[in-house]
């Protein structure tokens, strides 16, 4: 099946402005951290136990599976324990806390190297063991994209950030211009593509000029794209640089790509020699006393980024993790701030009431998979497995149009998750 049948020309409101031109708020040296021993849905093993000294770069624990994925501590301090905390997918997951000593010491689990003078083999070993993984919302460990990229015609960094509300890859992006270049020149090495481009919205002309002087001179071009919703969706965002379109992966449409906010990290192990430990997250939303972005040590309590950003504006609000589209409602304020984790959307909770389905196929029109979210909806109430395969329910990106679309305010998305939930559990 191919995807992108659906329309895909949404403009929504995006509030940007509420955080992209302040300053950015500071939260480096938390007291506690709580990091999540979980990569996706597999665990990670902790590698140091409780009562044990970290610095800053001690592989704390590593994801070993079918995937390799360090862990490093982003504090010093010590382990004083392994407890369940719900995580942003809502399960209980374990994480490690660890008490920040604030001594800031390292511990440099690698040493830097020139990306241009390794071979292509060490420079992937180096992202490897980096811990490098994908900072946009997926999470997934960055070497495994390029272990065999054949016939890889475009590397594409997506700085698209087509969430409402989303600016902390903007700001990122903005002020670290010298390592966007640094990590973006290795990965497209990496990619063995000819040519690389970065793409960004075409509203954020300074963002652009800035861009083109940074990357002039080099084999990556700046491209734009149109302010509609969801243009960083890879698919979406493949088509419309490319023309092409593709079943499961990009690189089927010869295209790899990654987050800019990855590329900037990459570069900061490349350059510095340090590990991921900290990262731009915007807080917005009308629920939050005072949006702005904020930078978050791994591992932080959302609570206290949001109380850092003047708390709550009343007592009736929606937290989530991520942006109002994709990201996930969670119903307290107690997960913490994960390498996923783009944004902490906070919303005044306003009570809408569901009526019956009008049928007027909107959410169907609107979906950018080309899926009948209605259909999915109905099937899943009376659980008819054989109508939800043949309706692709597993195609669903959960981008949230199906229920931002829906004049009955019914919550389709959710019913299209509990679809993909129920699935999951028969296979
Ligand atoms: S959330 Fe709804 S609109 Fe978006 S991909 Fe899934 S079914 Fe389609
Ligand atoms: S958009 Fe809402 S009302 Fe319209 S068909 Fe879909 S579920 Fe029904």
């Amino acid at each position: 099946m191919s995807f992108l049948t659906g329309p895909m020309h949404h403009h929504l409101e995006g509030h940007k402005e509420l955080t992209s031109h302040k300053d950015i708020l500071n939260m480096t040296d938390p007291d506690v951290i709580w990091v999540p021993l979980m990569n996706g849905n597999a665990p990670c093993t902790p590698l140091v136990s409780v009562g044990d000294k970290v610095n800053i770069g001690t592989k704390i624990a590593e994801r070993n599976d079918h995937f390799y994925l360090p862990v490093y501590s982003p504090v010093s301090g010590t382990v004083v324990a392994i407890e369940k905390r719900m995580s942003t997918t809502l399960k209980n997951v374990d994480h490690m806390k660890i008490e920040n000593d604030h001594q800031n010491t390292v511990d440099k689990p690698f040493n830097p190297i020139d990306y241009e003078s390794v071979s292509n083999e060490e420079l992937l070993e180096f992202v490897k063991n980096a811990g490098m993984l994908g900072l946009g919302g997926a999470g997934f460990p960055t070497y495994a994209k390029f272990t065999n990229p054949t016939n890889v015609d475009l590397f594409i960094i997506n700085g698209v950030e087509c969430e409402p509300y989303l600016t902390a890859d903007y700001k990122n992006m903005m002020e670290n211009l010298s390592l966007l270049k640094t990590g973006t020149l290795a990965l497209l090495k990496l990619s063995q593509a000819k040519k690389g481009c970065i793409a960004v919205k075409e509203d954020k002309k300074d963002l652009i000029a800035k861009l083109q002087e940074t990357f002039n001179g080099t084999n990556v071009e700046v491209r734009t794209v149109p302010d509609i919703y969801p243009a960083g969706w890879e698919r979406t965002l493949v088509l419309l640089l490319t023309g092409r379109r593709y079943d499961r992966l990009p690189i089927e449409a010869g295209c790899i790509l990654n987050n800019a906010s990855t590329a900037i990290a990459l570069a900061d192990a490349l350059v510095n020699g340090m590990p991921l430990r900290q990262k731009y997250v915007t807080v917005s939303g009308d629920g939050v006393k005072e949006p702005k972005n904020v930078i978050v040590t791994i591992g932080t309590p959302a609570h206290d980024v949001i109380e850092a950003c003047g708390g709550y504006t009343s007592e009736e609000v929606k937290v989530i993790a991520g942006g109002p589209m994709m990201g996930n409602s969670i119903p307290n304020d107690l997960f913490v701030v994960g390498a996923p984790v783009n944004g902490l959307t906070v919303l005044n909770y306003k009570p809408e009431k569901e009526v019956k389905c009008l049928r007027c196929g909107k959410c169907t029109e609107t979906c950018p998979s080309g899926l009948e979210p209605v259909r999915i909806n109905n099937a899943e109430k009376i659980k008819d497995i054989d109508t939800l395969v043949k309706l692709d329910v597993n195609a669903c990106i959960e981008c949230g149009m199906c229920s931002y679309i829906c004049p009955s305010k019914i919550d389709v998305t959710e019913g299209v998750r509990r679809a993909k939930r129920y699935m999951a559990l028969k296979k």
